[in-house]
This record gives C-alpha cells, structure tokens and sequence, in this order.
C-alpha cells in the first residue's frame, strides 16, 4: 500500500531535534504499517535515550530565547502554522487514515479539532496576565507573574494522532515553553508531519523536538526525559497505568504532570427524554473512530419504560453503519488499530454473551477486502456489572445496554468506576438535569449532547482519568507557573 500525497514533503521518515531532521542515534527503524492489515508502508527511527537526551538538550538551549520573546510574537508564529496545517488539511487527513485507520472524513475532522486547539492558544498567548494585589504593609507593591515552566516533555497516544499532540504542544509554545515529543508507535507519521509544518511557520530551532520509537525502546526515550531536571513538565495522554509510572517516576525532579487519562464513560438514557435526540448523541459519541475514543460511552444505562423503544432505534442505525477502508470515502468504521485490540473487543463481547448479554447487532469479527482487523457495529442488551466491559474501557464499537429502574441506582451505578473522564446523559427535566450533572463524579458532562469536546471548554477528568486540562483558558495555566514579586522600600 503506498501513501501518496500532494505535497509529498509532508511524509517525513526523521525525527526533528534542534531544526534537523535526523536518523535515531543508533540507526534503528521502526516500521509503521496499515492497521488493516498489518502491512507496512514507512518507516521513522526508533529512537533511544540518546536521542531523547539530544531533544532535550536542544529544548533547554531553546527556552531562554523563546520564552523572552514577546507574546505577540510567539502567537503570530503558532497563528502561521494553524494556516499551514489547515491548508494541509486533505494530506494530513490521508496520513491520518493511512496510520491509524479512522474513516477519512473524521480524520478531515480531526484536523479542523486540531487546528481549533493551535488558533485558540495562539490567541490565549497575547491575554497571559497576572496580578497586581492590594498591599498589606505601606510602602509594598505585591505583583504575580505567570512564567513558562521550561522544558515541556509531551507523551500522546495514537487514537487521535494529530489533535491529541497539537492541543499539548499549541499551549506549551503560547506559553513560552519549549518542547520533547513523542508520539504513539503506531501513529508517528502525522506528529512528523505536524512538527515539519511547524518548521515551515517559523518556530525556530529547538523549540519543538520531535523524537519517534518503537513499544521496546518507548520507556528508555521517557525515562531519559523523567530523570532529566531539565524537563519541568510531563503532559501524558494515554492509559491509566502508563500515567500513574510517569506520576510516580516524575516525583523524583519534581515536575509539574498533567495527565489525560482513561475513561468508563456512562451514557444515561432517563424516561423522560427525547429518545431521537439520545440515539443520535449516542451514535456520535459511541461509534467515532469506531469506539477508540477515552470519551467514548463505554456503559449505557436505559430506563426500563424506554428501553425496547431505544434499543430498536439503536440497531437500525448501529446495523446500517458502512464497514470499510479507512481511506474509502462511504467508510464509517474502519480497522480498529491493531489485532490486539481486536482480541480485546471480541474477549469483552465473549465474556459479556457467556454472562447472559444477548446481540441484537454484530457481536462478530469482519474481515473486508483489505484485511483481517475489524470488528462490527455491536448492540448487546441485559448487560450486567459483573461483565468485564462494564469496568474496563473494549475501545471498540459495542454498545452495551445496562437496564435501569431509578435515578438513585443509575448514578450509583454511574459513579461506581475508579474512572471519572466524562458522562453524558438525556432528559429533559429541569431538576433532574441540575441534580444528576452535580451528582456524577466526571470532569465533563454532555447534557442531551454526545459530542461534547471543543478547543474553548476545559478538557480532562478526575479520579483515575488524571489531572490537568486541556482547551479554554485553564488549558495555557497547566504549563506556567506563578511567581510572587514583593516590591518593598516604596513609602
Ligand atoms: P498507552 O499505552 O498508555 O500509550 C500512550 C503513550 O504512552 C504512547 O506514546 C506510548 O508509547 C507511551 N507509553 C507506553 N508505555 C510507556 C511506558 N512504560 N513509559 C512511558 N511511555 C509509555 O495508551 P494507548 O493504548 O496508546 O491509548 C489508549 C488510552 O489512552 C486509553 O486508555 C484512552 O482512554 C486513553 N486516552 C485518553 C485521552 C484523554 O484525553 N483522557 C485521550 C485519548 C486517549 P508506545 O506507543 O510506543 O507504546
């Protein structure tokens, strides 16, 4: 399979440190293949300590420049690679589908929610303000400045490859930090492409580092940035376990973390809402990138006296959805990432069926004209909490319908997960709306709406989905720190 673009530049087989694209230290290549099929198609270095320590390097001999330069500047040089990274938008988007499998018009899609992320913060860079607080004592004045951290070090998974490292690295630099990045084995192609379209803006050298590896030598390129007093933030996206070993390696230099987590999202249908409303909420947030989504609903909780009527709607539409290519334009689903994930879905389906779930749609794998990894559209009734996907994330397209009498069981049941990333739930009473978006212990809530994510809002959760926002005005805070200036002698 071969990845052609318009603007073949685009696909970049180096990694970028210090304004140079480079092969890893130790010449090693990592291959990037179709998630389809398991075939590969490019290859970028697998990099090792040595090379993370060279980022690093090249990002601290970058800070003190970068973080001098003035706001605006620094925002004009992230505002012209938003415009080039639009402008690139169709081959982005190919190299999108080419690594990671989602259909090309969301991966269309996840670019603009990308480069929604850089425009913000470019704007974001020119309001940074602190204080000037009523002094205690005549004679002082008490100022708070915000000051970049330093060296950032970014971590990000492969399910959104572009926009989960644009909304890390878009902050950092609006911020006056410099950056180390490393993005998801099966997904580096689209974070080299993102840091060559910021080379073409202007972002001077060191400023951002982008260093590739392989599952094997990943710790090693991280440990080298953990260890590193240099780096003073780790921001992370990814998995529970993952982010607890970076919270606890960090705490040796005592870096500022922000960590983005996984999820067990519940999606709530109550008896009094529009079921419509709540079937096209569901089918937007369940079956993105075919369920590969941390926001996506993992359990769904139905009122007994709407359930028939939901699940019936639910399986028209979930039955109709097109399986296919990612790069075939009719695709709604394409290949979950790899055969592992694959296993997953079909071992928590399995599981489910033997514990007295019953298929209404799908329940299978599905192999196309182009390769063994997919799975369908799955709608399961009589879901239960002892079942394996009612406490762990399938990352998969199956919908599991839990039964449910009343609003103090459901939230019970909602909350009762050590996740807390993000809710959503249908209804349209007032009171209850207000009662349940307090009661239920997530970091964001869609109220009758399923796509809730946007370059404005504060994204990120609480309990075990991590710390940290990312988005809106909370989103540039995470990576300055606060300084106190006490001005005395002044009476
Ligand atoms: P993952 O295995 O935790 O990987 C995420 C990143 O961490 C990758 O770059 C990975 O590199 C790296 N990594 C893996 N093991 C590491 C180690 N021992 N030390 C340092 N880095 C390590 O997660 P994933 O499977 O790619 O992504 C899916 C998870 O991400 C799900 O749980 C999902 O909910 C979560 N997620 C959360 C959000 C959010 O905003 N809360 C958004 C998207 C995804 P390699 O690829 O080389 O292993």
């Amino acid at each position: 399979m071969a990845l052609t673009l318009a603007d073949a530049a685009l696909l970049r087989s180096q990694n970028l440190i210090d304004h140079q694209w480079r092969d890893a230290g130790l010449g090693a290549r990592l291959p990037v293949s179709n998630p389809a099929t398991g075939e590969m198609f490019a290859s970028v270095p697998d990099s090792d300590a040595g090379d993370a320590r060279l980022a690093v390097d090249a990002a601290a001999a970058a800070f003190p420049a970068w973080s001098r330069r003035p706001a605006r500047e620094r925002a004009q040089l992230i505002k012209r690679w938003h415009a080039l990274i639009v402008a690139s938008q169709e081959d982005l988007a190919r190299i999108i589908s080419t690594e990671q499998g989602k259909p090309l018009k969301e991966a269309r899609g996840e670019v603009q929610y990308g480069a929604s992320y850089v425009e913000w913060f470019a704007e974001e860079a020119t309001r940074i303000c602190g204080d000037i607080v009523a002094e205690a004592v005549p004679g002082r004045k008490l100022l708070v400045l915000k000051e970049p951290v330093g060296v950032v070090a970014a971590i990000t998974p492969w399910n959104f490859p572009l926009a989960m490292i644009a909304r890390k690295i878009a902050p950092a630099l609006a911020a006056g930090c410099t950056v180390v990045a490393k993005p998801a084995e099966d997904t580096p192609l689209t974070a080299l492409a993102l840091a060559w379209l910021a080379q073409q803006a202007g972002i001077p050298a060191g400023v951002l580092n982008m260093v590739t590896a392989s599952r094997e030598h990943t710790p090693g390129v991280v440990d080298a940035w953990l260890t590193d007093s240099r780096v003073r933030k780790i921001t992370f996206t990814g998995s529970t376990p993952v982010g607890k070993h970076l919270a606890r390696e960090s705490a040796a230099t005592l870096k500022k973390v922000s960590l983005e987590l996984g999820g067990n999202a519940p999606f709530i249908v109550f008896e009094d809402a529009d079921l419509d409303a709540a079937v096209d909420g569901l089918m937007a947030s369940k079956f993105r990138n075919g369920g590969q989504t941390c926001v996506c609903p993992n359990r769904v909780y139905v009122h007994e006296v709407v359930h028939d009527a939901f699940v019936e709607r639910l399986a028209q539409r979930v039955g109709a959805l097109h399986v296919g290519p990612a790069t075939d334009e009719a695709a709604q689903i394409g290949p979950m990432i790899n055969a592992r994930a694959v296993d997953k879905i079909a071992r928590h389906v399995e599981d489910a069926v033997a514990k007295g779930a019953r298929v209404v749609t799908g329940g299978k794998r599905v192999r196309t004209a182009d390769g063994p990894h997919y799975y369908a559209p799955t709608v399961l009734i009589d879901a239960t909490p002892a079942m394996e996907l009612s406490c762990e994330e399938t990352f998969g397209p199956v919908a599991p319908i839990f039964r449910f009498r009343d609003e103090a069981e459901v939230i019970r049941d909602a909350n009762d997960t050590p996740f807390g990333l993000a809710a959503y739930f249908y209804s349209n009473d007032i009171r209850r709306i207000w009662r349940v978006a307090q009661t239920l212990e997530t970091g964001m809530v869609g109220i009758n709406e399923g796509a809730i994510a946007s370059e404005a809002a504060p994204f990120g959760g609480v309990k075990e989905s991590g710390y940290g926002r990312e988005g809106s005005r909370h989103g540039l805070d995470d990576y300055m720190h606060t300084k106190y200036l006490c001005h005395g002698q002044l009476g």
